[in-house]
């Protein structure tokens, strides 16, 4: 079973980010290689602290994959199916609900993973330097639990306010629709 987790890791991290980046497999990890002084670790502290065990009873294996284990989802997969189709809304973490993006900051990359070109709250969406892969990125995650959340990339011209974009995979976000619109009653 592990196995089977650590190849669906591989392949899932061999088309991680948007553009060609054709490494060999064997310097992939589904561990975080960042390096952070104590007190940088300490002031990124999350708030939302569970056991690896709660975190899998509570998140589907995609999510827990992705979220706890920096993990990426498929391209063009079927959360990035249900993104495109979603109308105005906020999104929240998929582990634990702080609100981390609004649909009016979302646009179409064409890239195959939900993206935002700027965080709606952006004390709750924290970034670090990710230098796994053999490439520097910039990792985002969720502030509140520590969850992966994906990556941001600037300068890539494209004609949004920032010129960001950041990355996401579609699991770790629960999408939240706005009152008055297509809002699922209880
Ligand atoms: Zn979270």
């Amino acid at each position: 079973m592990n196995r089977m987790l650590y190849l669906l890791a591989v392949l899932a991290g061999v088309v991680a980010g948007c553009q060609p980046q054709n490494k060999s497999a064997s310097t992939i990890s589904t561990m975080k290689s960042n390096e952070q002084s104590p007190a940088a670790a300490a002031a990124n502290a999350p708030k939302v602290v569970k056991s690896d065990e709660e975190w899998r009873k509570t998140l589907t294996p995609e999510q827990y994959r992705v979220l706890r284990q920096a993990g990426t989802e498929r391209a063009f997969g079927a959360a990035y199916e249900e993104f495109k189709k979603q109308g105005a809304g906020t999104y929240v973490c998929g582990g634990c609900g702080a609100e981390l993006f609004s649909s009016k900051e979302k646009f179409d990359s064409h890239c195959g993973w939900p993206s935002f070109y700027d965080p709606a709250n952006a004390k709750n969406v924290l970034t670090r330097v990710d230098s796994s892969l053999g490439t520097v990125r910039t990792e985002v995650l969720c502030a509140q639990c520590g969850g992966h959340l994906g990556h941001v990339f600037k300068g890539e011209g494209f004609p949004t306010p920032t010129d960001q974009r950041y990355c996401i995979n579609g699991v770790s976000l629960k999408f939240v629709p706005a009152s008055g619109s297509n809002a699922v009653k209880p």
